[in-house]
């Protein structure tokens, strides 16, 4: 009687988590009127919305100012890390808006209640990746918004430095070719993949699960793919449509 008890509420809790998917506007929710990708707006219309999270994209500027930014190039600079902070400051994004700091933008994401998944792009291996992670984690925690933030990076050095240096927070490697044991052994507990890995490792999304990790997935715009992807049960689903992503996870319940 007890381990039927037990394995229909294991039952119960796999069909709830199944439901659960939750959506992560990508770039914020910039496919709006007079709007664009990773601009304060974007988030605004994000925070509108009933999204878990809205993600952006952080670079550092040649002379270490942190901008969000998904680079290398940016209108007519072509790599965002070799400029100077005054050259990216003239830049107009297309709704006509500045490119936000990293500083503007988190203090428009504490007037929110949804998550920021900050993406750290990758820098060049060694200082200059130290500085942007180090500079990350000081302005996170200046800001006091370790609740708020997750991290994610195609760097998995500066995903190991992020979890190490900010053990209470979530951090998700992108680079899809590392199974889920293979990644908590490194400290690391989310994986953020593009959603071809999954589909050839569908398996990935429970072995996580049962390991105690999260799975995201990267980026799904295709209601069909959605669909593939919330059977599979990951937690989140990164895309640049998340209001059809929530319409899609809301008739499922
Ligand atoms: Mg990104």
């Amino acid at each position: 009687m007890k381990s039927f008890l037990i394995s229909t509420l294991l039952l119960i809790a796999v069909a709830a988590g199944a439901q659960n998917t939750k959506v992560v506007a990508h770039r914020g929710y910039w496919d709006t009127p007079d709007n664009a990708q990773n601009s304060l707006t974007a988030l605004k219309t994000a925070q509108d919305i009933p999204v878990y999270g809205s993600e952006f994209d952080v670079n550092m500027t040649a002379d270490g100012v942190m901008v969000v930014s998904h680079g290398p190039k940016l209108e007519s600079i072509p790599d965002v890390q070799k400029a100077t902070y005054k050259e990216v400051k003239k830049v107009r994004l297309k709704n006509g808006e500045k490119v936000p700091t990293l500083k503007q933008y988190l203090k428009q994401g504490k007037k929110g209640d949804i998550k920021l998944i900050f993406e750290l792009k990758v820098h060049p291996a060694g200082e200059r990746e130290n500085e942007a992670v180090r500079k990350s984690v000081e302005m996170v925690k200046k800001m006091k918004l370790e609740d708020k933030v997750e991290f994610i990076s195609f760097s998995l050095e500066a995903c190991r430095q992020l979890a190490q240096m900010m053990p209470g927070c979530m951090v998700q490697y992108l680079n899809g070719k590392i199974p889920p044991k293979e990644l908590k052994d490194m400290g690391i507990m989310g994986l953020d993949y593009h959603y071809s890995n999954f589909e050839q490792h569908p398996e990935w999304v429970k072995e996580a699960h049962n390991l105690g990790m999260i799975v995201n997935v990267w980026t799904v715009n295709k209601e069909e793919m959605m669909q593939k992807m919330i059977g599979l049960g990951v937690d989140f689903i990164t895309t640049d449509a998340p209001e059809k992503a929530l319409e899609l996870i809301d008739n499922k319940k």
